[in-house]
């Protein structure tokens, strides 16, 4: 199987694709061939660079987790520490690429939809950065349950739009946004979340979270002069997965594994296990799969973890997952906090809840595998957010 996806239509075998209003299309084209041009360019991947190394403090360390290890008894395992990044998770990594296409296109106005914030922060911050004007869309409920991201894109110079239809949530935000995007195609760079949305973001997310991968791929060379038996990701959208999985595809001794919020269980309605309980559809800009009733109306996603509910699916994932050539698994909330726990109290290191569930695969799977099995897990983000959200369910005042 070749995996040289997308096609110049963006299509990844039957998912991804350009599904948008028919005044959508010229802003659309526009920007395929702004990418088609810039990622070629080496003005542009130069700069890049300079603002991964001097800016987001990158390369990333990949480092062993010892005492995790022994404790497991199994695979050996190593962190990618996405979480030492400048704005502490990966997300620095796709709005540094693409504000400076925008810059690059000469628009002078960005756009932005959150769920819980992340996205919006990493957005008004670069936005800082290269002085735009920022406007974020996030639902009136996601605005209610995450204060202080609210306060943070506020203090970074954002104007934060609550959206108050619909279900007043992530997918709501990102619907306002494209209709922002249609009413001013002239100035505005809409600079999407994930890899997810129509064609170009699939590719183009994907090609900025890359450097994750190819890090790895030189790191564990030079640690174990061997590539990794296997890599673990959350997957929400699926950016910080598909960055580490990217670079890997063509190893086919490497297995990927991607790990999708199971929340209260897969088999209740409170899950964003897309890929175990979805089904195809359009929705967003992209054909992919999502979780929807019978009605085909999506279902409002749950995970304690805010940044994994999203109801659909980057289209690669669902290309990776219908071909075999990735794994995809669910950890249940529960599982998540055992391992935000763990990993705080054997390595010192408090990581996201997103990240919990890849940390809690790897707690579930090692103690199984050989010594000599070399697993890598990203560390999407560091916990220092999540702390609200644990401390209420511990019942700690905060
Ligand atoms: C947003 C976020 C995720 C989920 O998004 P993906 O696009 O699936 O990577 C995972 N981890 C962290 C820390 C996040 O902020």
């Amino acid at each position: 199987m070749n995996y040289n996806y997308p096609n110049k239509n963006g299509y990844f075998g039957e998912f991804g694709g350009i599904f948008a209003a028919e005044t959508l299309i010229p802003a659309i084209k526009e920007l395929v061939s702004a990418w088609d041009e810039a990622k070629n360019s080496k003005d542009f991947l130069d700069e890049l660079n300079y603002y991964h190394k001097n800016y987001t403090g990158r390369p990333s360390n990949l480092y062993y987790a010892e005492r995790l290890t022994k404790y497991l008894g199994g695979a050996k395992i190593y962190l990618k520490r996405e979480d030492l990044n400048h704005t502490g998770a990966h997300k620095i990594n796709h709005c540094l690429g693409q504000i400076l296409l925008a810059k690059r296109m000469g628009k002078t106005r960005i756009i932005a939809e959150t769920g819980a914030g992340q996205h919006g922060v990493a957005t008004a911050t670069v936005c800082a950065l290269f002085n735009m004007k920022c406007v974020v869309y996030q639902g009136e409920i996601d605005i209610e349950r995450q204060k202080p991201n609210a306060f943070r894109m506020k203090l970074l110079g954002a104007d934060l739009i609550p959206v108050k239809d619909g279900s007043r949530t992530l997918k709501d935000a990102v619907t306002a946004a494209m209709q922002d995007w249609v009413s001013n195609i002239d100035n505005t760079y809409y600079l999407l979340g994930s890899v997810m949305g129509p064609h170009p973001y699939p590719e183009m997310v994907r090609t900025f979270q890359s450097i994750v991968g190819e890090e790895v791929k030189e790191q564990i060379l030079k640690l174990e002069n061997r590539l990794p038996d296997s890599i673990v990701a959350c997957v929400g959208g699926g950016s910080n997965a598909i960055g580490i999985f990217h670079p890997f595809i063509d190893y086919k001794n490497t297995e990927l594994i991607g790990v999708e919020a199971a929340g209260l269980g897969i088999d209740t309605k409170k899950h964003a296990a897309t890929l175990a309980k979805g089904k195809k559809g359009v929705f967003h800009g992209m054909l992919s799969y999502f979780i929807q009733d019978e009605d085909g109306q999506i279902i409002e996603p749950y995970s304690i973890s805010a940044g994994l509910d999203y109801p659909g699916i980057g289209p690669e994932h669902a290309l990776l997952r219908d071909t075999k050539r990735a794994k995809y698994t669910a950890i249940n909330d529960s599982e998540a906090l055992d391992a935000f726990y763990k990993l705080s109290e054997l390595e010192g290191i408090i990581p996201a809840l997103e990240s919990s569930h890849a940390v809690a695969y790897a707690i579930k799977t090692a103690p199984k595998l050989p010594k000599d099995h070399i697993m890598v897990v990203n560390l999407s983000g560091r916990g220092d957010k999540d702390i609200f959200t644990v401390g209420k369910i511990k019942g700690v005042e905060l």
